[in-house]
């Protein structure tokens, strides 16, 4: 369906040097609500949320890191980092009795944008399996 379409044409254009809306919210060119930020890594809320709290945890630096698939072992530090953050939105949030991180990798999967991002989602049942 539509989702699926848009998620094959954005994986289409996603080769290694393109940039994503994502370099613009890093760079303020564009507002965001962010909600937590260091020096490695920013979180956003999300303009399209699928739950009361979804924030969106991504690294300052894209440094290859397109999607999960593209994962090295040379992002194992910065991979701990988002997810300690996503950790630390939570505890901001007030979710921390329950809440859900979720990396979309690759058009399969709906992956949109092309610069990592974890999902955290929360302030409501979660249900499973997700779809
Ligand atoms: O996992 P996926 O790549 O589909 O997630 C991208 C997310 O980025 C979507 O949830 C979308 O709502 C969000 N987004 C955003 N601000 C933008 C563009 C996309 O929050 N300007």
């Amino acid at each position: 369906h539509d989702e699926q379409a848009a998620a094959k044409a954005a994986a289409a254009t996603a080769d290694s040097g393109a940039p994503t809306i994502f370099d613009k919210i890093i760079n303020k060119e564009i507002p965001s609500s962010i909600v937590y930020e260091d020096e490695k890594v920013l979180a956003f809320r999300d303009i399209n949320p699928q739950a009361p709290v979804h924030v969106l945890v991504i690294p300052k630096l894209r440094n290859g890191l397109t999607e999960l698939a593209k994962a090295e072992g040379r992002h194992g530090e910065i991979l701990g980092q988002l997810l300690y953050a996503a950790k630390i939105v939570a505890e901001k949030e007030g979710i921390l009795d329950g809440f859900r991180v979720v990396i979309n990798s690759g058009p399969t999967a709906c992956q949109s944008v092309y610069h990592l991002h974890l999902h955290v989602l929360g302030g409501r049942q979660m249900n499973w399996p997700p779809g």
